[in-house]
């Protein structure tokens, strides 16, 4: 951990609203465009990522964004829409490295990782497959196309057997009311293949599915992955986290933990669900964006019962709950011994 990052964890220790902009992590979407058609893809509003506007901008454009990202934070999510899908995406993953980022995560549906894995081999450390239901015919139809699955599945092993030392692949799963009964098999499926796990609620805009809710399935999955994780298996969060996922209990989010950047520049206040823009980075100063964001919309609004997803979920607990990390850092160690239970 740098300086960098103990200086802006203090910040949020400190104060639950900073002044300024000090995030812990960045989440850059790089493009909205994909071809995917995934029930659950949603912005705050409910709205397809694929719908929206996609100013995507060329990449020494985007490099110059992702280096005055790097003044704020050491770790950098790329992601999307499908990020391989930015007419430049090379481009920008070969230029990654000499900002110095400490490990890029950069999310992906798979199905064109072939074509770009020099590049990503050399940028991404957490390279994040977005996979969902190992149907057949759910999966084709919701990556977009007849035999997308078994593509994809391919594109997956190719990069797990290609992979550097020190990259590590996670399987990012979303529970809908349509895969629940899969998921134990997806599960096992990532393990056998040593990949993390990773799993959170469909949300429609901001709130969890309602059906999720009553399901039996849905509690029983997080019931599997709590007992997984006890026996130290690749789960991803901690126990607190994977509670509060089978739960859908409310939480104190800390927004202002990520910055959330639009394909141009623009910087959500306080965070991308909310959907309002507060200011451009290719532009303005970050401490500014964050105090025009204050004058015009307002202080960080105190939530409803929503918004389960890795970063809002897992940064709040982490600043409200810091036993938590301990426990899991004490686990992570036992585990490492080989005493994990
Ligand atoms: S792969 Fe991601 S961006 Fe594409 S449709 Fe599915 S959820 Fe949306
Ligand atoms: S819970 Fe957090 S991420 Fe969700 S809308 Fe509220 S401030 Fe934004």
């Amino acid at each position: 951990m740098t300086l960098r990052a103990v200086h802006n964890y203090l910040r949020h220790a400190l104060s639950r609203s900073p002044a300024g902009f000090y995030p812990l992590l960045a989440v850059y979407y790089l493009t909205y465009r994909c071809g995917c058609r995934c029930p659950f893809c949603s912005d705050g509003e409910g709205r397809p990522y694929w719908t929206l506007d996609d100013p995507a901008l060329p990449a020494p454009r985007v490099l110059e964004l992702l280096a005055r990202i790097r003044r704020h934070t050491d770790h950098l999510v790329l992601t999307g829409g499908e990020p391989l899908e930015h007419p430049e995406v090379d481009a920008v993953l070969s230029g990654l490295p000499a900002l110095g980022f400490d490990g890029v995560v950069l999310t992906t549906n798979a199905l064109a990782l072939a074509g770009h894995l020099g590049p990503i081999q050399r940028a991404v450390r957490y390279l994040v497959v977005s996979l969902s239901s190992l149907d057949e015919a759910t999966a084709d139809r919701w990556l977009g196309r007849p035999g997308a699955l078994g593509h994809a599945l391919g594109q997956i092993e190719l990069a797990r057997r290609t992979r550097p030392a020190g990259q590590e692949i996670i399987v990012s799963a979303v529970a809908t009311p349509d895969n629940l009964e899969g998921l134990p098999a997806l599960y096992r499926w990532s393990q056998a293949r040593g990949f993390r796990f990773a799993l959170c609620p469909q949300l429609v805009g901001v709130h969890p599915h309602p059906a999720l809710r009553a399901a039996p399935a849905y509690r029983a999955m997080f019931e599997l992955l709590l007992a997984e994780k006890r026996r130290g298996a690749r789960v991803n969060g901690s126990r607190l986290y994977l509670e509060h996922m089978r739960d859908l209990t409310q939480f104190r989010c800390r927004p202002s933990t990520t910055l959330a950047v639009a394909p141009d520049g623009g910087v959500y206040y306080p965070c991308l669900e909310l959907g309002q823009v507060a200011g451009n980075l290719l532009a303005e100063d970050l401490h500014a964006i964050r105090a025009a964001g204050l004058r015009r919309f307002g202080p960080e609004p105190a939530c409803d019962n929503r918004c389960q997803s890795a970063c809002a979920l897992g940064f709040a607990l982490i600043l409200n709950h810091p036993a938590s990390l301990l426990a899991e850092a004490g686990w992570v160690l036992r585990s490492k011994l080989g005493r994990g239970t």
